[in-house]
């Protein structure tokens, strides 16, 4: 009998193994409005729906011990999660948290773990209301549940883009990565001689955004205040490219954004330029930026552009107009996603 070839995961990608893993299941219950495919599940729970979302952070693939204190990954664990619920326009409330842990850790690192988790509460106003604990044979593994709330006519999806809508970002885009190139530079310099001590001073900004990232649940309040109500939106986790492109296919819908438009920090800039590495790349493909990226109607673009956090980099166009970007040059160059992929080669 000929054996089927079994299909290795760097072939199909992560959204491919999604994909083939879910698609084809069929839900049983009408309140779940919504399941796999955008930043959070949503539910209907009667006069409300509630939001689902989950992220796993394990050690050695999302985060290095060797420079990142305990207090700040937990505190970076719960924005994540707090980031997904913001991006489907809702109110975080709750979040569970799982740990398995290996012997090398002691009570005192896991409780700085902890007062990281619990400054993210109190500043995203969440409560901690479960979670489970388990040992492991090496390293730590971190999985957050957050829960939110939201009137279902208020929820964004990635899938509600409409043609001439304005693409906006908040904040700016590009430094987490950066940060991040600069935090293994100094462990590898550190490593080769200890008696190197490393160099971050007057690197706060970039080193901050890479360690300890905001869920911009400020920007939904400010939206909200402008009676701004997004048509879609997404938060940039793997990088501005690939989060346009899970727009524009949910939305069926093509775009047109601007090189120039682009934000970037003047700190990411000369950082990036220190690395050789074009400021455009980091943010396109850097990622975990956990900015918001949205679109809201041309009609709103009177409102958004007096507000100085948000900054319009484009346009929803027809799908057959494909996604591209408009450079500097005014060369048009196709937008890819070449950000993170959990299971790409490595
Ligand atoms: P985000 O980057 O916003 O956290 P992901 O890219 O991790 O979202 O996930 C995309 C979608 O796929 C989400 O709806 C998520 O719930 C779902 N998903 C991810 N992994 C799995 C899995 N192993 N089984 C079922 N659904 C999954
Ligand atoms: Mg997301």
């Amino acid at each position: 009998m000929e054996q089927k070839k079994p299909t290795m995961l760097s072939e199909i990608g992560e959204f491919g193994l999604i994909d083939r893993l879910t698609s084809n299941r069929k839900l049983v219950h009408t309140s779940s409005i919504k399941a796999v495919g955008d930043d959070a599940a949503v539910i209907d729970a009667g006069d409300h729906c509630m939001l689902v979302t989950t992220d796993l952070l394990v050690e050695g693939i999302h985060f290095n011990l060797v420079y990142t204190p305990l207090k700040h990954l937990g505190y970076k664990a719960v924005s994540v999660n707090v980031s997904d619920i913001y991006a489907m326009n809702a109110e975080p409330r709750q979040i569970t948290v799982s740990i398995a842990v290996s012997g090398k850790f002691s009570l005192q690192a896991l409780e700085e773990l902890y007062s990281g988790i619990y400054m993210a509460c109190d500043k995203y106003n969440v409560d901690l209301v479960g979670g489970d604990t388990s040992s492991s044979v090496t390293g730590l593994t971190l999985s957050i549940t957050a829960i939110g709330v939201a009137k279902r006519e208020e929820i964004v999806y990635r899938s509600g883009a409409q043609t001439n809508d304005l693409i906006c970002v908040s904040g700016d885009l590009g430094a987490a990565y950066i940060g991040l190139q600069l935090l293994e530079r100094e462990k590898a310099i550190f490593e080769k001689d200890p008696s190197l001590q490393p160099d971050l001073e007057g690197h706060d900004y970039i080193v901050g955004r890479q360690l300890k990232p905001e869920a911009r649940g400020d920007i939904i309040k400010l939206l909200k205040e402008h009676k701004i109500q997004p048509t879609a939106m997404i938060d940039i986790s793997d990088g501005l490219s690939s989060e346009i492109l899970h727009i524009c296919k949910n939305s069926d819908k093509g775009c047109r954004i601007y090189q120039e438009k682009i934000p970037i920090d003047h700190t990411t800039a000369l950082m990036a330029e220190e690395f050789n590495i074009e400021p455009l790349i980091c943010a396109l493909h850097g990622g975990e930026d956990y900015e918001l990226l949205f679109t809201v109607p041309l009609r709103d673009f009177d409102k958004v552009k007096e507000l100085k956090e948000i900054h319009i980099i484009g346009k929803v166009m027809d799908k057959e107009e494909n996604a591209l970007m408009v450079s500097s040059g005014g060369n048009t160059i196709q937008l890819r996603a070449q950000g993170w992929d959990g299971l790409a080669e490595r």
